[in-house]
């Protein structure tokens, strides 16, 4: 294997076309060829949508800009020979909730999908030296509570056990598409403590894990765990990402066997084995607009496509709404996409190394597939502060650190490790977003020296190679990542459920007769969830007079 030398390795952290493209289709489609819906953009969502209106016999056509199907869903090699990464995502913990994977309703399994499940689920390292650990079992990870607190273990518990009363219906409420089910608050209202959590979900997760735990490393985990969809943990309405933790705790963190492209790689089959078509490096930069109805699409190099019953989007609402006339929109919808808010974007290495991280805990080390830093809670009431000023800050930053090559050997080459690194930092800064360009190996350097405190083994011969991801180069790679947004935005009070995208326009059909909008921008918003697909096609196979169930039940 070849080592790249530090030197080197600065003229390779350009963000390059991926190396490797293990589910790339360019073949040309005859132009004469006819298809039912045209799917522009191949997010996991919007794949998802495909996959169900294949199955119910819709011809369809996706079309990707990018080389490679699968968005934030992708693996590829980005450091070195042999080493198979995941560009963005890794893990699936909320995808498998999904009735999608639940209830098996595509079998992806026979397209090659399979999880690893690793134990332990997470590992939070502090400065004092001590450490908290969640494991798959639950009475092992209530001692590690109880390590810092009695009195914490048995809230662990407690918070465990009625987040689990709850959980069905905060799940149905999330793989339902707006307006198809009775509103959450209602659902709660008629459930034995719902209004208790009518409150909860109205708090925020810093209030709410505050007056649950007494200990701070105890607060610290669960702020670290509630952290991780990118919102300020002391926001309104952030309450239901304090149970994170307790989310995760049955259903663990489970990743595809391979990479996480391999879900991406499996709807790719499932959508060809059911008579669909996919392209990629198809920029679409127009909708066709007949007679007030979007019939198709039109793409950079000049090709059109068109749809005979609809055309799914999952490109960004900010981008979407250039490519027909202002006025097919509508004022709300135009006012909606004008106050979208972004969120505090994310900053990645990928590194290739010859050691997984190692981290000291009692009688040796742990090397677990995900990990957390996060000093204080003190350090994450200022993420919010910290995204406001525009600076970069290497000040005690939290970073979660992954290694998937521990539980899964094959993404290495034979004893070498995929390490990912991700950090959070503000897209805008003072200078404009074009100075990350400039600053992203410097804030590498900080990242990893600091993450040195807590593994010491990752010293710079162990690091092979690394590839920078800065919130620019998230947005350059994939444009619905809007200014560097791995939620395609904001999961705010005023961007969640019924607000997403826009206050009148969540039930995926779009202001444009013919044209449904998918992905992170509609409910339930970001992550692997593949949520927004399912939920997209239940409302597009309803209009089509037919309904989701009916598809599943199909046989073949
Ligand atoms: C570094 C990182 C780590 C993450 N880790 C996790 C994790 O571990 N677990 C988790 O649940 N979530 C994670 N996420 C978030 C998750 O990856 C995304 O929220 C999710 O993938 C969004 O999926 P989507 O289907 O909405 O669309 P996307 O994955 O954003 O896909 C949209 C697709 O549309 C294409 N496209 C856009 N515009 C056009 C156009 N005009 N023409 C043609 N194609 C177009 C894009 O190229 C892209 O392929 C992470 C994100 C990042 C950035």
């Amino acid at each position: 294997m070849s080592r790249v030398s530090r030197r080197e390795f600065v003229k390779t952290t350009a963000l390059a076309p991926l190396a490797v493209a293990p589910f790339s289709l360019s073949a040309q489609t005859p132009k004469e060829e006819r298809f039912d819906i045209v799917v522009a953009g191949a997010g996991h969502n919007s794949m998802i949508t495909a996959a169900y209106l294949a199955k119910a016999g819709y011809r369809c056509l996706v079309l990707e800009g990018r080389p490679i199907v699968g968005g934030g869903v992708k693996t590829a090699q980005l450091t070195l020979k042999g080493f198979k990464d995941d560009v963005c995502s890794t893990s699936h913990a909320f995808l498998l909730d999904n009735p999608m994977m639940k209830n098996d309703e595509l079998k992806l399994r026979d397209y090659g999908l399979e999880y690893i499940d690793p134990d332990p689920i997470f590992h939070v390292p502090f400065a004092d030296g001590s450490y908290l650990t969640q494991w798959r079992d639950m009475d092992r990870t209530c001692v590690e509570f109880g390590k810092f607190s009695k009195k914490d273990g048995a809230a662990y518990r407690k918070m465990l056990a009625e987040f689990d009363a709850i959980k069905p219906i905060l799940m149905g409420a999330s793989f339902t598409p707006i307006g198809f089910g009775k509103p959450l608050n209602d659902q709660l209202a008629q459930q034995p403590r719902g209004k208790l959590w009518q409150r909860r979900l109205a708090m925020s997760a810093w209030e709410i894990i505050r007056d649950t735990f007494e200990d701070e490393h105890c607060r610290t985990f669960m702020l670290y765990m509630s952290h991780l969809a990118a919102e300020p943990p002391d926001a309104p309405m952030t309450g239901r990402l304090a149970y994170g933790t307790a989310r995760q705790q049955h259903s663990g963190r489970p990743f595809p066997k391979g990479g996480s492209g391999k879900l991406t790689e499996a709807l790719a089959r499932f959508i060809e084995a059911h008579g669909g078509v996919l392209l990629t490096n198809k920029w679409v930069n127009r909708l066709i607009v007949e007679n007030g109805k979007c019939v198709g699409v039109e793409c950079s190099d000049g090709s059109s496509y068109r749809a005979e019953k609809a055309v799914v989007s999952t490109i960004h609402i900010k981008h979407l709404v250039d490519m027909a006339p202002r006025e097919l929109w509508g004022q709300d919808f135009i006012d909606g996409v004008d106050t979208w808010q972004a969120e505090h974007a994310m900053f990645v290495t990928h590194c290739a190394a010859s050691e997984p991280p190692k981290f000291a805990v009692e009688g040796g080390t742990l090397s677990p597939v995900e990990a957390g830093i996060l000093v204080s809670p003190e350090r994450a009431l200022r993420f919010g502060y910290d995204d406001a000023r525009g600076v970069v800050n290497l000040d005690n930053p939290a970073m979660q650190i992954i290694c998937c090559s521990i539980a899964d050997p094959t993404r290495a080459p034979a004893g070498m490790h995929t390490i990912k690194v991700i950090g959070w930092q503000p897209y805008e800064l003072k200078e404009g977003p074009e100075h990350w360009d400039k600053i992203k190996n410097e804030v590498s350097d900080g990242y990893l020296k600091f993450l040195r405190r807590y593994a010491p083994n990752l010293t710079d011969d162990k690091i092979l190679a690394r590839f920078i991801e800065s919130p620019l180069d998230l947005e350059r790679m994939n444009p619905h990542f809007w200014h560097g947004s791995a939620h395609a935005g904001a999961q705010s009070a005023s961007q969640v459920g019924p607000m997403r995208p826009m206050p009148g326009w969540a039930q995926h059909r779009m202001p444009i007769p013919g044209l449904f909008q998918t992905g992170a921008t509609t409910h339930p918003g970001g992550s692997v969830t593949g949520g927004p697909g399912r939920n997209a096609a239940t409302v597009m196979l309803k209009d089509f007079g037919t309904s989701i169930e009916e598809v599943v039940n199909k046989r073949a």
